[in-house]
């Protein structure tokens, strides 16, 4: 090297090594698919990790191949992306409630060898499995006992897999850009697409994760990671909980409220993270059962905007901070985390609040801007909208297999987001640049739309697109699905609306539905609402 120090190429298995090293005896917790409860510690994982690797190995992976998963956070799932980076292969996070034809393509356009799979997914599989050519291997995330009866022509269960293979492994020396891990995005237009991440990009975003003014993790911490490890890395919990040794607590496929009040208690939970809907099934039911989470200190809600009412419930009911989170797929993904500073602290409670419901500040590391559509910067006023870029060694620099340009000519990315940023340096997501609504020149935001009519407290869940109108070009049309049993008008809702927006934003029409179409990482389908309404206001 040029300077005096050791070059140390980062590869990410060295977390897990650090983990069992130095927090050997701490435990990673499980809830089954049966629903039982497994118990194990970073010692142990790290082993099995190990006799992963070796297996792999032995069945002649290489360096490069791409290894699929479609599974629940569970402890297989984690030790095996450990076990399959570790060992130079590509670990390659497949979200099960995809189409079948997406995952069908995903897999088919990463070239996977293997898919590791939990035994809920197995029938999907099977109905693919003949357009799957480049697939060998499948291999079920149970024992022999739980492995179900399958057409799949060559399948084993991990246990069986990883029998009798040596606990022993020296990690790879890899070149620290070494590709790790694939994810793709859901494709909500076009192909999904994917994002090749590195050894070096993960272990960066992973520190950053750790740090006070992010996630704010140590051994003290007892982590349930409900984001899902196919949802965007499970928003990098996976490597920033080991690295600083907390307790990491993982919830299967039961994500509900029960079962998720139940782990919080039952393990001490101080910190979680998952997107709005799940935290919305965990406020009802503490709230219909009379319940408290008295060790949980903070959660971090992210994927879509979070609620004003899920904020004020979670502090006023619960004692519970809940901070927002901003990122993408395409950004490894964390980019922002709202946290107060002196400055926002000096404010009275209304400015508070408001600003609590941003997306918040970026960590050291990721670069962000705004900027109108001739490339210029926009100021940081809080006012002005513009394309939200970023730029750093955790955003994405070309998709996977493609060799399209995505980056602009200093080297930003647009995240097709549009957000303004306060002089403060808080960003706040206006809407995604597709879903905006142009009404008579102005831009109406979807978002902040739909977090008004959310604000009522008879409705369970908004959303708003945009339909053509002979005279505004656009206009919102608003759906909204009403919580069980309440009765509410258009009437009442305009009016409770016109409390929360400027009145040109409140929508002509409101329809009523029962249910509101949502995609595989649970924010709401507008494609789907789109085909579904705007036929009806074409001219
Ligand atoms: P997709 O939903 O397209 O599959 P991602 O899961 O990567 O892709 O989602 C990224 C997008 O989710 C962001 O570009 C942004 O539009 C939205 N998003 C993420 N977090 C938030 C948040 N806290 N508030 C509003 N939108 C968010």
């Amino acid at each position: 090297t040029m300077s005096g120090m050791q070059a140390s190429p980062m590869n990410l298995a060295s977390i897990l090594e650090h983990a069992a090293r130095f927090h050997g005896d701490q435990e990673i917790v499980s809830r089954l698919a049966s629903g039982e409860i497994h118990r194990y510690t970073y010692r142990e994982a790290l082993r099995r990790s190990k006799q992963l690797a070796n297996a792999l190995h032995a069945y002649g992976i290489q360096v490069g191949d791409r290894i699929a998963t479609m599974a629940w956070n569970g402890h297989r799932h984690f030790e095996s992306w450990y076990g399959i980076a570790g060992q130079g292969a590509i670990c390659h996070t497949v979200n099960p409630r995809l189409f079948p034809a997406q995952i069908r393509f995903i897999l088919n356009h990463a070239g996977d060898r293997i898919v590791f799979v939990d035994p809920a997914f197995v029938v999907l599989l099977e109905e693919i499995q003949d357009e799957l050519p480049t697939v060998e291997l499948f291999v079920f995330l149970t024992d022999k006992a739980q492995c179900p009866e399958t057409t799949l022509k060559n399948a084993i269960d991990y246990e069986s897999f990883i029998e009798g293979q040596s606990e022993n492994y020296d990690w790879l020396e890899l070149d620290e850009d070494s590709p790790s891990s694939l994810c793709y995005t859901s494709g909500t237009t076009g192909d999904p697409k994917g994002v090749l991440y590195s050894h070096r990009s993960n272990l960066l975003m992973a520190y950053a994760c750790c740090s006070a003014d992010a996630f704010k993790l140590s051994a003290m911490s007892s982590v349930l990671m409900v984001v899902p490890m196919f949802h965007a890395n499970s928003w990098g919990l996976v490597y920033s909980a080991p690295m600083t040794g907390a307790k990491l607590v993982l919830p299967g496929p039961h994500l509900d409220g029960a079962n998720i009040y139940d782990l919080v208690n039952t393990e001490h939970v101080t910190f979680s993270a998952a997107v709005p809907t799940v935290w919305s099934m965990l406020l009802d039911y503490m709230t219909s059962n009379n319940l408290q989470v008295p060790a949980l200190e903070e959660v971090v809600i992210g994927g879509s905007a979070l609620p004003r009412s899920m904020l004020v419930r979670f502090k006023r009911d619960f004692g519970v901070d809940v901070l927002q989170a901003w990122g993408m797929t395409e950004i490894s993904p964390l980019g922002s985390l709202n946290r107060p500073m002196p400055a926002t602290l000096k404010l009275d409670a209304d400015a508070q609040l408001k600003i609590a419901l941003k997306q918040g500040r970026p960590m050291f590391g990721l670069q962000m801007c705004i900027k109108n559509k001739e490339g210029q910067e926009l100021p940081f006023d809080g006012k002005t909208p513009g394309r939200l870029m970023v730029r750093g060694p955790w955003v994405v620099s070309s998709y996977f297999k493609s060799d399209s340009v995505i980056l602009d000519s200093l080297g930003w990315f647009d995240t097709g987001d549009i957000a303004t940023i306060d002089p403060h340096g808080f960003m706040q997501i206006t809407d995604r640049a597709k879903d905006i609504i142009k009404s008579g020149g102005e831009w109406i935001s979807s978002v902040d739309l739909e977090n008004a009519a959310m604000n009522h407290p008879k409705v369970a869940l908004a959303a708003v697109i945009g339909v053509s109108h002979p005279k505004w070009e656009e206009r919102p049309l608003l759906l909204v699905k009403l919580k069980p049993e309440a009765d509410l008008g258009d009437v009442e809702l305009k009016e409770f609306l016109s409390t929360e927006v400027a009145k040109w934003w409140i929508p002509e029409d409101i329809k009523f539905v029962q249910e509101i179409p949502l995609t595989a990482t649970g924010k709401i389908n507008k494609v789907s609402l789109r085909n579904e309404y705007i036929a009806d206001y074409e001219a």
